[in-house]
């Protein structure tokens, strides 16, 4: 048979429901504006992005504003996983500041947690930093492309390590479960305790 709600246990739904909307805005909040970058829904903790044909870079990060920029005429020149790349080292300097190695690091340890970057991804981004040599505002492509070797290799070894504890903590609560015993204990042999 089937029972109907009493008024408490509407009133009670509408009080969650209520607060899982309240929670649903701050997250949203929190997380930042989703955009769409290569297909890809993306976002950067409380920064909004602008898309704009004619910023003379890839992209712009103006962390007092909390703002990033995107140049979709240039990033469209680029593969995916660059474009990406660009979006994530634009936000790591939201996060990190003015190091563009920093923020490198930052969008590389982003890229492997999410899981859009690989080895052959990497190999896209170090070409996109092309050649140059040291300027006032990057470092040279050579020392980038070290950088973000590294920083593949700590974020590997991170998601790693934390497969690893998520396998502990899985198997420690199946042992928590007390096993069920399937055949009552049975005397095999009695002996003295020496
Ligand atoms: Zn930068």
């Amino acid at each position: 048979m089937r029972a109907k709600l009493s008024t408490a246990a509407l009133a009670i739904i509408a009080i969650v429901a209520t607060m899982s909307a309240a929670a649903a805005r701050t997250t949203r909040d929190v997380r930042g504006e989703i955009v769409e970058v290569a297909g890809r829904e993306v976002s950067c903790a409380n920064v909004r992005t602008r898309f704009d044909g004619s910023l003379p870079n890839l992209g712009a990060a103006a962390p007092d504003e909390r703002l990033t920029i995107l140049n979709p005429r240039l990033l469209g020149r680029y593969s995916k996983v660059v474009q990406l790349f660009v979006f994530h080292h634009e936000c790591g300097h939201h996060r990190v500041g003015a190091s563009e190695l920093n923020a490198d690091c930052w969008a590389v340890g982003e890229g492997v947690r999410a899981g859009w970057l690989d080895r052959n991804g990497l190999t896209q981004v170090c070409r996109s930093f092309g050649n140059e040599a040291d300027t006032d505002t990057h470092p040279s492509g050579r020392s980038r492309c070290a950088n973000i070797d590294r920083c593949f290799a700590a974020a590997e070894f991170e998601v790693a390590r934390a497969k690893e504890k998520q396998r502990y903590r899985v198997e420690a609560v199946a042992l928590s479960e007390a096993p069920k015993l399937v055949a009552g204990p049975r005397l095999i042999r009695t002996s003295v305790l020496r």
